[in-house]
C-alpha cells in the first residue's frame, strides 16, 4: 500500500472532510467506468475509491497518517463492504447522490467531531482592567485522552466495521404496502451510526477519545477592558468526541468596583476633600493615581500634583488629561477627573472660633445675606451618584 491517498484525491494533507468528499465526488464522476472512455479509468476509479475509503473515515485516516495500513488485514473485507458499485443499469447521478447521502442514505457519521466552545469568567481589579495584565486562569475542559490519543480504542486494537450495517452507519427497512415499497433509513442501533465498533474501548475515556481535565493557562488581558468584554482564545475550549478539534474558549471579564476611583468610560473619577482654608487660599495636593497599584512603575508615574487655585468652590472638577484608562481601541488615555469637596471645619476651639469671627467681621459677613441660586445640575447629580 504505497499510494499517497492525498495525492490520489488531489487534496492537501490537512484537507477537511468536506474537501475530501468534494474532491472524491468530482473524480468519481470523471472516472466511473460507466462514463469514462480512458483505458485506465477502471484502475483509476479503484484507486480513488480506496483513497476516499481511508480518508473519509477519521479512524482510518488517523491510522494512515501514522503510517499504518488501514486497508490491510483485520477489517473483514471493509475494502469492498459498503462501498461496492453495482454494475450497469443504474442512473449514475442517482447512484452518487445515494452514496453521499444527498438522498435517503446518510452514510456513517464520524466519531470525530469538533468540540464545543467554552465560556469562563475572570475577575479583575480596576487597575488590571485599565492597564492590562497576563493572568493565570484555571480552566476545566475536555482534552484529548492521553491514553488512546483520541482514538477511543485500547492500545493494539482498532475500530472494526460494524457487522449489522456493514459500515454504512444506517440500516434500511423495506416495508411493502399498497403504495409499493416504503424504505425507511435509521441510524444503525449496533454502532449508533458510526459504521464501526470499538471492540476494546480505552479504559481511560470509555471510548470517548477525550477526558475532562483541569489546567492553568495564562490569559493576556489587553489594557482598557471593561466588564462584559470577552477574550477569545482559539482552540482552547472543549476537545470534541473522538479527540476532535477543540472549540474556542471565551473568557468573560468582570471588573470589580474600586474604593477610590470610579470609572466612566475611559475616564477615571476621584473625589478629594480639601480644607476650607486651602480652597480659599489655593494649594497643591499630591494624589496617588490608579497606577500606584502597579508594581512596575516608578513613583513619578504613580502620582499627580493637582493645583487647586485660590477661591476653589466645592464640587469643582479639575480634569487631568491622559491620566485615565488607556483606550482599548485607539491611542491615548481618558482623563482623570478630580472633584474637590471643600470641608467646612467642625469642632473649633475658642481661639479658632474667635479668629473666624474676626474674619467674618472683616468680610462684612457677621450677619450674612443668603441667596438661593441654581446649582449646576451636573455637579449635583454627580455628587449624589458618588456618595450613595
Ligand atoms: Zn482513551
Ligand atoms: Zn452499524
Amino acid at each position: 500500500m504505497s499510494a499517497d491517498y492525498y495525492q490520489t484525491l488531489g487534496v492537501p494533507r490537512d484537507a477537511t472532510p468536506e474537501q475530501i468528499k468534494k474532491a472524491y465526488r468530482k473524480l468519481a464522476m470523471k472516472y466511473h467506468p460507466d462514463v469514462a472512455d480512458a483505458a485506465d479509468a477502471a484502475e483509476k476509479f479503484k484507486q480513488i475509491g480506496e483513497a476516499y475509503e481511508v480518508l473519509h473515515d477519521p479512524s482510518k485516516r488517523a491510522m494512515y497518517d501514522r503510517g499504518g495500513d488501514p486497508l490491510g488485514g483485520g477489517f473483514g473485507g471493509a475494502g469492498a463492504g459498503g462501498f461496492g458499485f453495482p454494475g450497469g443499469g443504474f442512473d449514475f447521478t442517482n447512484l452518487v447522490d445515494a452514496m453521499f447521502g444527498t438522498q435517503a442514505s446518510r452514510g456513517p457519521r464520524s466519531r470525530v467531531r469538533r468540540g464545543q466552545d467554552a465560556l469562563v469568567r475572570l475577575n479583575l481589579t480596576l487597575a488590571e482592567a485599565a492597564f492590562g495584565i497576563t493572568k493565570p486562569l484555571r480552566v476545566d475542559t475536555a482534552v484529548v485522552c492521553p491514553r488512546c490519543s483520541g482514538t477511543g480504542a485500547n492500545e493494539g486494537s482498532e475500530p472494526v466495521t460494524c457487522t449489522t450495517c456493514h459500515g454504512a452507519g444506517d440500516v434500511t427497512q423495506v416495508q411493502r404496502s399498497f403504495l409499493g415499497e416504503i424504505r425507511t433509513s435509521q441510524p444503525c442501533p449496533s454502532c449508533r451510526g458510526y459504521g464501526t465498533i470499538i471492540p476494546n474501548p480505552c479504559g481511560e475515556c470509555s471510548g470517548e477519545g477525550r477526558v475532562r481535565s483541569h489546567r492553568t493557562i495564562n490569559v493576556k488581558i489587553p489594557a482598557g477592558v471593561a466588564t462584559g468584554n470577552r477574550v477569545h482564545l482559539v482552540s482552547q475550549g472543549e476537545v470534541g468526541p473522538g479527540g476532535g478539534p477543540a472549540g474556542d474558549l471565551y473568557v468573560e471579564l468582570s471588573v470589580a468596583q474600586h474604593e477610590m476611583f470610579k470609572r466612566n468610560g475611559d475616564d477615571l473619577e476621584v473625589v478629594v476633600k480639601v480644607p476650607m482654608t486651602a480652597a480659599a487660599l489655593g494649594t497643591q495636593v499630591s494624589l496617588d493615581t490608579l497606577e500606584a497599584e502597579r508594581d512596575d512603575l516608578d513613583a513619578e508615574a504613580s502620582h499627580v500634583d493637582v493645583d487647586i487655585p485660590p477661591g476653589t468652590q466645592s464640587g469643582t472638577r479639575i480634569a487631568i488629561p491622559n491620566r485615565g484608562v488607556p483606550r482599548l481601541r485607539g491611542d491615548g488615555r481618558g482623563e482623570l477627573g478630580v472633584t474637590l469637596l471643600v470641608q467646612t471645619p467642625t469642632r473649633l476651639d475658642d481661639e479658632q472660633r474667635e479668629l473666624l469671627r474676626q474674619f467674618a467681621t472683616a468680610r462684612g459677613e457677621s450677619r450674612p445675606e443668603v441667596s438661593v441660586t441654581r446649582h449646576g445640575k451636573g455637579v449635583f447629580s454627580w455628587l449624589k451618584e458618588n456618595f450613595t
